[in-house]
């Protein structure tokens, strides 16, 4: 339900890891702030979850855990005001479409957000940099197939170097310049394999590696969702609608 001022709530499901979630909450206050000046900011319902019992789930392999512990969390974000809802992790819009049906308002996927940002720049072939299920498995490329991106994905050792990178440093605030390193390697490998840029489809990769390191274009996918997010709480645009 739009306030007064035009502005949505948005409820985030965060905390996964919270080191993301905070790049999350101060991209959207930057761009309302931006937007109104002066005190204005976001109306945020943030549900933050704690990482290590999701962590377990994913070890565990019991995603419908998982699935459960998101739908709640993203229906106490709608209790609290939400009228969209995010989930502010690449991997766990595996469970999007459990979390989506639990909920009776639109949950703006990360996915759009990233193929929304390759057609603006026109690019058609996107290197995926993430944890080992969003690089493997289909439900990540098939949404950004949805947006007629392409993908690449690195060979298998550096698929474990990067997903080992995510959680045992940057998902725990740990920023080493060896990963930067190794990272910056990867990247140029998936230019070899005829990328046009790369996603940081793990919302802390940008905490590591920027712009200025790549030899690639990036597409920081906390930045392209928050972005999205903000132009929702700003009613400058709806949840984008899937396409396909
Ligand atoms: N934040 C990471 C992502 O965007 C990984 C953490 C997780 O959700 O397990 O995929």
């Amino acid at each position: 339900m739009p306030m007064l001022d035009g502005m949505e709530t948005l409820g985030l499901i965060g905390g996964m890891s919270w080191h993301s979630t905070a790049t999350y909450y101060r991209l959207i206050n930057e761009a309302v702030a931006a937007e109104h000046g002066g005190h204005a900011s976001a109306r945020i319902a943030l549900q933050s979850l704690d990482f290590a019992e999701v962590r377990a789930c994913q070890l565990a392999g019991d995603w419908d855990r998982a699935a459960g512990l998101l739908a709640e969390a993203g229906r106490r974000c709608v209790a609290g005001g939400a009228s969209t809802v995010a989930i502010c992790t690449n991997l766990m819009h595996k469970v999007a479409p459990q979390v989506e049906a639990a909920l009776d308002v639109p949950l703006l996927h990360i996915g759009d957000a990233v193929g929304a940002e390759a057609g603006r720049h026109g690019w058609r072939t996107l290197g995926i940099l993430g944890t080992r299920w969003v690089m493997e498995e289909d439900f990540y490329a098939e949404r950004l197939a949805r947006h007629g991106v392409a993908t690449v994905v690195p060979g298998a050792a550096e698929r474990g170097l990067v997903d080992t990178v995510v959680f045992d440093e940057l998902t725990q605030g740990v920023i080493r310049e060896a990963s930067r390193e190794a990272y910056v390697d990867v990247i140029r490998g998936l230019a070899a394999q005829g990328a046009d840029a790369v996603v940081l489809a793990c919302t802390e990769i940008g905490l590591l590696v920027g712009l200025e390191d790549s030899p690639l274009p990036l597409i920081d996918s906390a930045e392209a969702h928050a972005r999205a997010l903000a132009d929702v709480a700003l009613g400058r645009s709806a949840t984008p609608v899937p396409v396909g």
